[in-house]
């Protein structure tokens, strides 16, 4: 009906510049083009990723722009040619898209798509325009979700439809956090039953590999944190023991050495420092240590390591999003959450109105989420 087809009027937070708090706003967002779905936001969640945008630390980022990009919500209106959902599904859309028909989509094995913000900006939908204005301004997508909307518009293969009974404001974790960490665990690292993992971080995302190090069995489970309030809730999930590097003199992954005699079988890094991915590498088997590189460092870093702890055997990976394929993995993970396979609620610590959004980051800062 020509009624969808409307301007929408709605809040929005803005990041107009770098280092600069969001600022709640109304915006104007256009109706979806072709191939496109206009979204009306019901819960997002808040990413550690959110938080290096802000800073001007994410790669090919332009301002302003509306963050956000672990959301969940409801299709309000779909453009032409749209076929996958309609008004009124419930749907996670993601910030990995999936387009199905490049090369990379083709082969199994891969989980990126060529549509991808590291071959290709998503800071404008493909048409290389934005639906977002503000004062008159364009205003930029973030990874083509921008969660931080009441209304957003995605490519319709940046969309997942989910089962009607999912609760929007708990899903939401799926878009990003929940299925990043979980599926380092049993897709990127193929953790083994009996094995025994080290998770150097524990927000949300080191939390959800620690779900996934469990569901795929492993029988030790050593989550590192400086901030050991993160270690009631990483005990809860099914880490077996927690440790902070501060509490020891000698480098951490001396430490895991020496508990573990040679070394994890898998160590997985969701900070995004250096001197922690280094560790998280040195700490698992010299020889068939397996270390996952989750979190994101500054976009200009280098890294230098020693090459023997390469040579010697080691496998050294990164995850976008876990590995999922996210338009088909998210509606089963969803399907697993409903079936209670897991618990991911625990990973939610606050729930706040959005104009309470800098509240939120300051939270994340605190690490108090
Ligand atoms: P978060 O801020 O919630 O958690 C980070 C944790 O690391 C906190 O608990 C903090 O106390 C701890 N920490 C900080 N410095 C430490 C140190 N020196 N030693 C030990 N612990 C330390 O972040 P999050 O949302 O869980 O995200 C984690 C990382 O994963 C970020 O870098 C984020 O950008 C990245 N990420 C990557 C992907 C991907 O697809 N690869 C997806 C989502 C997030
Ligand atoms: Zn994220
Ligand atoms: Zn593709």
């Amino acid at each position: 009906p020509l009624c969808c087809f409307q301007v929408i009027r709605c809040r929005a937070a803005v990041a107009w510049a770098v280092g600069q708090p969001l600022s709640l706003e109304e915006v104007e967002v256009a109706p979806p083009k072709a191939g496109e779905v206009r979204i009306k936001i019901v819960a997002t969640g808040i990413c550690h990723t959110d938080y290096h945008l802000l800073e001007g630390i994410f790669p090919n980022s332009d301002f302003p722009v509306i963050p956000g990009h672990e959301g969940a919500g409801i299709v309000e209106s779909v453009g032409e040619g749209v076929t996958s959902v309609k008004p009124g599904d419930k749907v996670v859309p993601f910030p990995l898209p999936h387009c199905g028909e490049c090369s990379f989509c083709l082969n199994p094995e891969s989980n990126y798509c060529l549509k991808g913000h590291f071959t290709e900006s998503q800071n404008l939908l493909p048409d290389k325009t934005s639906r977002f204005t503000c004062k008159g301004k364009q205003i930029h997508h973030f990874l083509w979700v921008s969660t931080f909307a009441e209304y957003t518009v995605v490519p319709e293969y940046a969309v997942a439809k989910i089962d009607a009974a999912a609760p929007l404001d708990k899903v939401c974790l799926f878009g990003c956090g929940f299925s990043t960490g979980y599926g380092a665990a049993v897709n990127t690292a193929k953790v083994k039953p009996g094995s025994t993992c080290a998770v150097f971080g524990l927000g949300g995302v080191g939390l959800s590999v620690v779900m996934g190090c469990k569901a795929a069995g492993a029988s030790r489970i050593i989550g590192i944190d400086i901030n050991k309030d993160k270690f009631t809730k990483a005990k809860e999930l099914g880490a077996t023991e927690c440790i902070s590097p501060r509490d020891f003199k000698k480098p951490i992954q001396e430490v895991l050495t020496e508990m573990t005699g040679h070394g994890v079988d898998y160590s997985f890094e969701a900070i995004g420092l250096a001197d922690t991915l280094i560790a998280a590498l040195a700490s698992c088997n010299m020889n068939t240590g397996v270390c996952v590189m989750i979190g994101e460092l500054p976009s200009d870093s280098m890294i230098s390591i020693d090459p023997m702890l390469l040579l010697t055997g080691r496998t050294w990976k990164g995850t976008l999003v876990g590995g999922w394929r996210m338009r088909e993995s998210i509606p089963k993970l969803v399907s697993s959450y409903l079936d209670k396979k897991f618990n991911s609620d625990l990973l939610i610590t606050h729930t706040l109105p959005i104009a309470k959004v800098n509240e939120g980051f300051e939270l994340l800062r605190a690490g108090k989420r």
